[in-house]
């Protein structure tokens, strides 16, 4: 039987600055303990795939419920991960949990979203989330994800819940009374098994459940990929601004700029497959010459140096068939992912997992309405996503463009759309609030108006929905010249 870590040799209260460090240090975070027999089996409540926001939230809310919660991260906290802006509605999870303040330490505040375009005569527009409706926190923070992500695993681990790093799921296979035998595998090759009560996958985009089931589908709807960097001395806004997310349209797709904290700018191009696949050079050299593709960007950037290598990932668009079932639960991007232009995915995931944890602590409970509250889960966050996906889907089309750099408070639109910046796509009534349908039929008036150039851009969008561009794959993945 293997060893769990219990007990943690720190408080929550004194956390420094530098997380990853003193994790490494203390080895708070406990390798899978030495002298376990390869091939002994240990059982808990929950077991957990991955470390992400989205699993560390499920597996610390689950074990304050006092289930045995194990959770296997393949990677080992701080690492780098895409995915830095937050959005307001993510403020009122933070607290719950009891780490807003670690965040607010961590991050940069970020008090709105700014809309550029190098065609339009105004520049820029900025959204600020002050004037949005009913939100508790007028203002999120842009975060370094391996942070932000340690930050989450640290009180994770606090919480009582069994971490492990550098252990990766290789394998699940059912048993009776719905229960999984989960198989991973450690750094040191070491094989180790796990019989869980419930399994939650929350092993983001690589979706191993959904991928190893055949149940992973690509967004026939929508399709992009998207090349991106971490910049020094890119041009910062000044005063209560610094921390704006940026969000500049361009000829083949759009671009953001994320300031973060420590003066480092993210940056990355959300680009349509056909441009990628005339990807020509290494990827550094694409993504600077993407970027300058859109004077406003390049303005900004041109003192900036590229720290570290670009990166890249692609087809990132799909959904699961099914979010759940008896004994197991997709969380996150595990689960789906449309597409980051409204920074929505870590919201997402942890909105999910706070619902979730109620619905699988009730599962073990009491199956019959544990399924309920799963399957209430799964039609909440679906709601959730079609409300987003309609902007999603749009958002490089002509009439969102002008209506966006020319907003108008007209029957509260302008707040509505602020609300939806902001992620509260779960609070509004079914079929959405007068608002937004208002500012639905403009988008169709606009399109009218403006047909032509909309015709143009449905044949494209439609054109590239059918282009497969994967992450590992030219032209993406590494090409000879990248080396
Ligand atoms: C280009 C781009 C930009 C984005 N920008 C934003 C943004 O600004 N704001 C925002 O909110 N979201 C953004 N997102 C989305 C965001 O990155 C994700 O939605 C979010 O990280 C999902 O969290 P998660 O916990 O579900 O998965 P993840 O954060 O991906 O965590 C999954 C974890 O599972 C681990 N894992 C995987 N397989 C295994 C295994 N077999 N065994 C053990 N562990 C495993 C991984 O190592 C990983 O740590 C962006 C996404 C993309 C593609």
């Amino acid at each position: 039987m293997l060893q769990t870590a219990t007990a943690l040799p720190w408080r929550d209260d004194a956390l420094p600055v530098s997380l990853g460090q003193r994790m490494r240090n203390e080895r708070v975070l406990e390798p899978v303990p030495e002298g376990s027999a390869a091939g002994a089996v240990d059982r808990c409540d929950v077991l957990v795939i991955g470390g992400g926001p989205a699993g560390a939230t499920l597996s610390r809310l689950l074990a304050e419920k006092g289930r045995h919660v194990v959770l296997l991260e393949k990677d080992r906290h701080p690492r780098f991960h895409i995915g830095e802006s937050l959005l307001p509605m993510n403020l009122p999870i933070l607290e719950r949990l009891g780490l807003l303040e670690q965040v607010r330490a961590i991050g940069l505040l970020k008090p709105g979203v700014e809309m550029c375009s190098d065609s339009h005569p105004s520049g820029c527009q900025t959204y600020r989330f002050e004037k949005a409706k009913n939100l508790r926190y007028p203002y999120a923070f842009e975060v370094r994800r391996s942070e932000f992500d340690a930050l989450l695993m640290r009180h994770t681990a606090a919480g009582g819940a069994c971490v492990y790093e550098g252990v990766k799921v290789i394998e699940v296979e059912p048993l009776a009374d719905d229960a999984t035998k989960v198989t991973a595998r450690d750094e040191n090759g070491r094989t180790l098994t796990w019989q869980a009560r419930f399994l939650v996958d929350a092993s983001g985009r690589s979706a191993f459940l959904a991928t190893r089931s055949g149940r992973k589908v690509k967004n026939p709807k929508h399709n992009a990929a998207a090349v991106f960097g971490h910049f020094e001395n890119a041009e910062r806004r000044h005063g209560r601004d610094e921390g704006n997310i940026a969000l500049y349209w361009f000829a083949h797709g759009w671009i953001w700029m994320i300031p973060l904290r420590d003066g480092t700018m993210s940056v990355g191009a959300v680009c349509w497959p056909d441009y990628l696949k005339g990807r020509k050079g290494s990827l550094d050299d694409f993504l600077w010459d993407t970027l300058r593709l859109s004077p406003g960007v390049a303005a900004r950037l041109s003192r900036a140096r590229l720290k570290g290598a670009a990166q890249a990932t692609g087809n990132y668009s799909y959904r699961a068939t099914r979010m759940s079932g008896p004994g197991f639960l997709l969380l996150g991007d595990a689960y789906a992912f449309i597409d980051p232009v409204f920074s929505s995915g870590v919201y997402l995931g942890l909105k999910s997992a706070v619902m979730g944890a109620d619905a699988v602590d009730t599962w073990l409970q009491d199956r019959k309405a544990g399924a309920q509250r799963l399957a209430a889960l799964e039609k909440e966050l679906s709601r959730g996503l079609a409300r987003l996906s309609w902007f999603i889907y749009r958002f490089t089309t002509p009439a969102i463009h002008a209506l966006f750099m020319a907003p108008r408070n007209l029957f509260g639109m302008e707040q509505a759309v602020l609300s939806l910046l902001a992620g509260d796509v779960f609070g509004q009534r079914r079929g959405g609030d007068l608002p937004l349908v208002l500012f639905k039929g403009l988008y169709y008036v606009t399109t009218g108006l403006l047909w032509a150039k909309s015709w143009a851009a449905y044949r494209r969008r439609k054109q590239n929905r059918a282009i497969n561009v994967t992450s590992d794959a030219p032209p993406l993945g590494s090409t000879p010249s990248d080396t």
